[in-house]
């Protein structure tokens, strides 16, 4: 069965997070949005972990439930919920996020992990162990430790030799294993001959899969999209799609480490557009000025305003680390249901989709921005008729034709059909989705305006 993970949350305890980010509450928007395993997160706050052990129960060899009391027996979010496939509850697995800090030759490093471990007991021991190095874990729900990757790798090994370690958004200059400014320039320099124990990497918003095949030392191992949300909204904007026999902790560990076969696997991975990420392309947001990979290898990496090196993208960076036999080898299918799938052509890795916010599908068919009360609608009216990620993928248009009118349902087509523009990200700036054209959205408002004077399209 397919179950879709989303293994990168955070709790209310993390900074810059909403208050919201509470397991019951993640629990109820799983649901909504279509996903069936989530991230407890955060396991090291002292805070936290007394909350995910007061609320959760073991389901299965390492994954968690809400306990029973704490469990709707309706779900709110998405009371119409005709998805009879899916697994009853919304299952947890125990994980955190660490930002380590630290001199590895003369360079500073900061590079962020996911950490997954089988159970309670070895989240203590982590924690202790953490505490005993002298970490400071109440600051924050990802912690800042002065311990390297590899060593970090090595202490949770010890723990419990089934932990994982999955370097996250590992392409963001400042915090990813492989970024530009305080990175490395592979995973074998990180980690040292731990590497092997790094069985997959998260691509992050600004990477999409096809770019890190072309990265010679990820061609054995997976390549996983979480969403990293700091509120409800954003959980499931990138999920990994699992082909589990049954949900374990064991079953996905087998999985990424891509020796699961058929019973267990990572079967496909839905993403943003890279382009929307905050580094895709190189450049200076104070000077409003970005290049393309091709004008940084033309004009180079200053900044033309300032005359200052410039926050160097993503696209750049993987042009650098790939390696020059790894050929572009994919190709586009269009599916069913009008989707297009990207594939790995040598099939070494399994597909993926980019997808783009339902809210912002529906905000581009009535040519107004997403946070408007008849947008806000509309989602509701959609994800009672099935999940936001069915609604995406599966639901027949004429059926989103008749729930939220036929520009909406055109919106939704384009983004199936990969047919949209993306202005991209740079320096912090998230990139912008442009599903219709400039003309079409202007004639959109004054159609909006003529069918519905009463409502205020910008709120
Ligand atoms: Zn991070
Ligand atoms: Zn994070
Ligand atoms: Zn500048």
């Amino acid at each position: 069965m397919t179950y879709l993970a989303d293994l990168h949350l955070h709790s209310k305890y993390s900074r810059a997070v909403s208050p919201k980010m509470t397991l019951p509450v993640m629990a109820d928007f799983a649901r909504q949005k279509g996903l069936d395993i989530l991230s407890a997160s955060d396991f090291t706050h002292p805070l936290w972990f007394k909350e995910i052990q007061m609320l959760l129960e073991e389901a299965g060899e390492g994954v968690y439930v809400l306990k029973s009391e704490i469990r709707s027996t309706k779900f709110e979010t998405n009371p119409n919920d005709q998805n009879l496939n899916a697994p009853k509850e919304v299952l947890f697995l125990l994980s955190t996020e660490i930002s380590s800090i630290y001199k590895q030759g003369d360079k500073l490093r900061r590079i962020h992990n996911l950490v997954f471990l089988p159970n309670f007991e070895a989240v203590e021991r982590l924690n202790k162990e953490l505490i005993n190095r002298g970490c400071n874990l109440n600051a924050d729900g990802r912690p800042i430790i002065g311990l390297s990757a590899k060593n970090l790798l090595e202490l949770i090994l010890g723990i419990d030799e089934r932990s994982l370690l999955i370097p996250c958004h590992v392409w963001t200059p400042h915090f990813g294993v492989y970024g530009s400014k305080s990175g490395f320039d592979s995973l074998e320099e990180a980690f040292g001959d731990l590497a092997k124990y790094v069985y997959g990497i998260e691509t992050g918003i600004s990477s999409d899969p096809e770019m890190n095949w072309r990265i010679g030392e990820l061609k054995n191992r997976s390549i996983l999209s979480f969403s990293d949300a700091h509120s409800p909204a954003n959980m499931g904007r990138e999920v990994t799609a699992f082909e589990l026999e049954k949900p374990s902790f064991e079953n996905i560990r087998q999985a990424i480490m891509r020796k699961g076969e058929e019973k267990n696997k990572v079967s496909y991975t839905i993403e943003f557009y890279p382009e929307e990420g905050k580094y895709h392309f190189s450049g200076h947001r104070n000077c409003g000025v970005s290049f393309t990979p091709d004008e940084t290898l033309e004009k180079g990496n200053i900044c033309p305003s300032c005359r200052r090196e410039f926050t160097e993208g993503v696209a750049v960076r993987i042009e650098q680390l790939a390696g020059p036999e790894m050929a572009k080898e994919y190709k586009e299918k269009i599916s069913e249901h009008g989707i297009k799938w990207h594939t790995d052509k040598t099939q070494n890795h399994p597909p993926y989709v980019k997808l783009v916010r339902l809210e912002q599908v529906i905000a581009a068919g009535f040519g107004t921005s997403p946070n408007t009360l008849k947008v806000k609608s509309l989602y509701a009216e959609l994800c009672k008729y099935d999940s936001e990620i069915n609604i995406l993928l599966k639901t027949p248009l004429n059926e989103v034709e008749k729930i939220a009118g036929v520009k909406v349902a055109e919106a939704l087509s384009r983004v199936r059909g990969g047919k949209i523009e993306v202005n991209a990200g740079f320096d912090g700036e998230y990139g912008r989705v442009k599903v219709f054209s400039d003309q079409e959205k202007a004639e959109l408002k004054i159609a909006a305006k003529v069918e519905a004077p009463q409502l205020s399209l910008d709120i």
